[in-house]
């Protein structure tokens, strides 16, 4: 069984990225992140955290914009639209689910491509959805694509079988398997045997969010699984939608969790401000 470890992946992007970011500070520019949060959630401020040490290390900068949770919308709205018109700020994630009382309605239909760094807007979405190699997918569906190509696991024309369709992972990463040649079967609540949909596939990536919910009976030797779960067990230590212990001893190829998914999407979040500041400076 092979390890498909997150860390070599982000390392190589994070590498690759060091040459453009030193020509970016020789031109004065300094790629910058802004964070909106609305509150202060755990599970936000742990991510927070986690990516404001990954840009300090490559001495790129973030800027949080921390809201109430009671802040209007008029507020909420008028925040995203002036970072979106700020030179000095190269892209801008939002952190989502927003409170009740708030929508991203106004937001996802006007923040511009260039800046959208985490693929909340429309504008991205149907770059997405056209394949047209513009703007950027969710920095996690991008993960999961980064690590299969590191760790040089061919997709054309093989079966993938996708479980999970939200708007986040589950369709973003559909669609990017798609566009490098893979047939996709996307499964969901309703799919009607997913033991067998996750059997037929080459190659299986699980993002249900349902810890370890993927046991050996959904596997079979030869496979690889990409793990993008990241939930809580029993126990109360993080874990996959896969049950590693079991699954690993037959698939072919595994990625942990954690050390796996997760350790990539702050290095693509990071790539995706770069390239939003190199095309700033034109
Ligand atoms: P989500 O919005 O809750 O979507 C889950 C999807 O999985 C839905 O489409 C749902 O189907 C499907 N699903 C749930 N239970 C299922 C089951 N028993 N059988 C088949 N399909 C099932 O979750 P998400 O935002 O996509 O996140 C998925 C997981 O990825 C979560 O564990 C999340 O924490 C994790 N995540 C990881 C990272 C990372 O960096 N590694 C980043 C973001 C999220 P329906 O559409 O029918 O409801």
């Amino acid at each position: 069984m092979n390890l498909l470890l997150g860390k070599p992946v982000a390392d190589k992007i994070n590498e690759d990225l060091k040459p453009v970011i030193e020509d970016l500070k020789k031109k004065g520019v300094t790629p910058t992140l802004a964070v909106v949060r609305v509150g202060a959630r755990e599970d936000d401020l742990a991510y927070e955290r986690g990516l404001k040490k990954k840009f300090d290390s490559m001495e790129c900068g973030v800027v949080v914009m921390e809201l109430p949770e009671d802040v209007s919308q008029e507020e909420l709205d008028d925040t995203v639209a002036n970072l979106d018109k700020d030179p000095d700020i190269h892209g801008i994630l939002m952190f989502r689910p927003l409170p009740k009382t708030l929508t991203d309605e106004n937001i996802v239909k006007s923040i511009s491509a260039v800046k959208d760094s985490d693929c909340m807007g429309t504008a991205n979405m149907a770059n997405l959805f056209a394949g047209n190699g513009e703007g950027y997918a969710p920095c996690t569906a991008q993960a999961v694509i980064e690590i299969l190509k590191f760790y040089g696991i061919d997709l054309k024309g093989k079966k993938v079988t996708v479980v999970g369709r939200s708007l986040v992972i589950g369709k973003p990463v559909a669609l990017m398997l798609i566009k490098e040649n893979a047939t996709v079967t996307v499964c969901h609540t309703r799919t009607a045997d997913l033991k067998a949909e996750c059997k037929a596939a080459d190659i299986i990536v699980a993002a249900a969010g349902k810890a370890k919910m993927i046991t050996k009976d959904f596997v079979r030797e030869g496979q690889t699984v990409i793990d993008v779960g990241m939930n809580v067990d029993e126990e109360g230590n993080l874990c996959g939608d896969v049950n590693f212990d079991e699954v690993s001893e037959l698939t072919e190829a595994i990625t942990p969790v954690p050390r796996g998914v997760g350790s990539v999407t702050t290095s693509v979040l990071l790539k995706n401000v770069v390239t939003g500041a190199v095309k700033s400076v034109g």
